[in-house]
């Protein structure tokens, strides 16, 4: 391509930089290696966003002798000069050798850093492209850079960020009211992730016993396979040792008991307990869900020992079901207490324990409470997140693609022969292994990300899929393609260490 077709490329150029560089400093754009590297950057996205073919070198001097009309440094950056020595942007080695000496080792992050995000789509530093499967484990319902959380985001960004709780904010008051028009609730108290969304409704209804009962009913029974968070009291409720391990003493007071199993709840459940905690569909233990009528078992037994209900949707709730909640499924049965997070912000961080007003009016001024809670800008995106989600045309598309996914699934599964079932509802989908499998959820996983997409693994045995629940026909079918690529080198991996 000639620089004369770049020139007239020039307008919506200058908005592909002021996009992709818009953050780096006036004196970061200036020096030459540092601009090199960003054009560089750049010219990975020229084919796709302007349907330009131009070789990067030719891009590079382009870009270099026309900097000061394409960059506008004194409109778009002035005012952004600093006083931070210039860095180049880091290609994905590089900064993973940083990751692995600067951050905790906590987790095991693939070989890549994640740049950008559109739909159900992701690219990475280097530009290569996956659909995610995964939604930041459940998180990124409305798929990435959805316009309606970006404008929230933006109008929020621009107002007010934060005040602590010793104010009033408006975004905070809305998404309460949205939340408890939409639900059995009557209150609303917000906090910043799930882990700490149970550790209220922990301490309110251990504390709500307290108010009404003898010191002996203090008992919260939980299930096996479950997962609660990972602070210490909810590492205690999620009833899988391997979580617990090297954090003794845990917190007294929880009984376990296995799921789906109502003789065992019923034994469980009794005089001693003041609270049940239950994810409608556990998530982390293998995407299960509870079976037809144990929700409204653990209710009886429940209101039968003057115990408390809590149901923890923070992976199950928020549309991912094709209902609102995932407890909906089950006619009449409501909580006393339920836990939110994840797809609640749409991407930002932000936890809600909402509850009925005979529970909520347990904690008094001064008894819970959180700087960050109710946080203006999270709030103002989780109004618009909620109001999407909670659309019957979305919904309807959550049930659409779910049926769609479990049809792949179970075609992929006549050719490949991997799974024993595929379970879950709407998008919330486990595809268990079969026994010959068993343990290998995770290379399986790894096999479907280097062909382009991301699964999850729900434990061992499960691969979890739980996508953008605005998931497009074309984005469902290109993904599950990969999926099958991935499932049919993990074969071929298999084969081969059998040989
Ligand atoms: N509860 C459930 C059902 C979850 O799936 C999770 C996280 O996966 C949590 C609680 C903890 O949430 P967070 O990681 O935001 O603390």
């Amino acid at each position: 391509m000639m620089p004369s077709l770049l020139e007239e490329q020039l307008p919506r150029l200058r908005e592909l930089f002021r996009e992709r560089l818009g953050t780096l400093p006036l004196n970061a754009l200036r020096n030459e290696e540092v601009l090199r590297t960003s054009v560089r950057q750049v010219h990975r996205y020229l084919p796709r966003l302007l349907q330009v073919a131009v070789s990067e070198e030719a891009f590079t001097e382009f870009v270099i002798r026309n900097r000061e009309r394409l960059l506008s440094f004194s409109e778009v950056f002035e005012e952004k000069e600093s006083a931070v020595a210039p860095s180049a942007p880091a290609d994905s080695s590089t900064l993973a050798a940083q990751a692995r000496s600067h951050l905790v080792p906590t987790y095991a992050p693939k070989p890549m850093v994640m740049d950008r995000g559109q739909g159900a789509r992701l690219w990475d530093v280097e530009g290569n492209e996956y659909l995610d499967f995964g939604s930041g484990i459940a998180v990124n319902s409305l798929g990435h850079q959805d316009p309606d959380l970006l404008a929230a985001l933006q109008g929020q960004a621009g107002k007010l960020w934060h005040t602590s709780n010793l104010y009033l904010t408006a975004p905070a008051i809305e998404l309460a009211e949205l939340l408890t028009e939409s639900s059995f609730a009557d209150r609303v108290f917000f906090c910043n992730s799930g882990a700490e969304a149970n550790e209220a409704a922990i301490k309110i209804v251990r504390k709500w016993a307290s108010q009404h009962h003898p010191p002996e009913k203090r008992e919260i029974v939980t299930f096996h396979g479950s997962f609660h968070g990972r602070t210490l009291a909810t590492v205690t409720a999620t009833a899988q040792p391997k979580y617990q391990q090297g954090y003794e003493p845990l917190p007294g007071g929880f009984r376990y008991c296995a799921f789906n199993d109502e003789a065992a709840a019923a034994e469980a459940i009794g005089a001693n307990t003041c609270a049940v905690l239950v994810e409608p569909i556990q998530g982390e233990g293998g995407v299960l869900p509870a079976a037809p009528g144990f929700l409204k078992h653990l209710r009886d037994l429940c209101d039968q020992h003057g115990a408390l209900l809590i149901f923890d949707e923070i992976q199950c709730g928020m549309g991912r079901t094709a209902k609102l909640f995932a407890h909906q499924w089950e006619e009449g049965v409501t909580p006393d207490v339920m836990t939110l997070a994840k797809a609640l912000g749409g991407g930002l961080p932000i936890g809600a324990m909402l509850c009925t007003e005979a529970v909520a009016q347990t904690f008094q001024v001064g008894d819970h409470g959180t700087t960050f809670g109710g946080n203006p800008v999270a709030a103002a995106v989780a109004v618009a997140a909620v109001r999407k989600l909670n659309r019957p045309e979305l919904l309807d598309h959550v049930r659409k693609q779910g049926v769609r996914f479990r049809a792949y699934l179970e075609d992929l599964n006549q050719e490949h022969q991997l799974f024993r079932e595929v379970r879950g509802r709407g998008l919330m989908l486990g595809a268990v292994l079969r026994p010959e499998h068993e343990g290998r959820a995770g290379e399986v996983v790894e096999h479907c990300r280097l062909q382009g997409v991301f699964v999850l693994v729900a434990g061992p045995n499960v691969i979890r899929l739980v996508p953008p629940l605005t998931i497009t026909d074309e984005e469902l079918d290109e993904g599950m393609q990969r999926v099958g690529k991935g499932l049919a080198a993990y074969r071929a991996a298999q084969a081969q260490e059998a040989a």
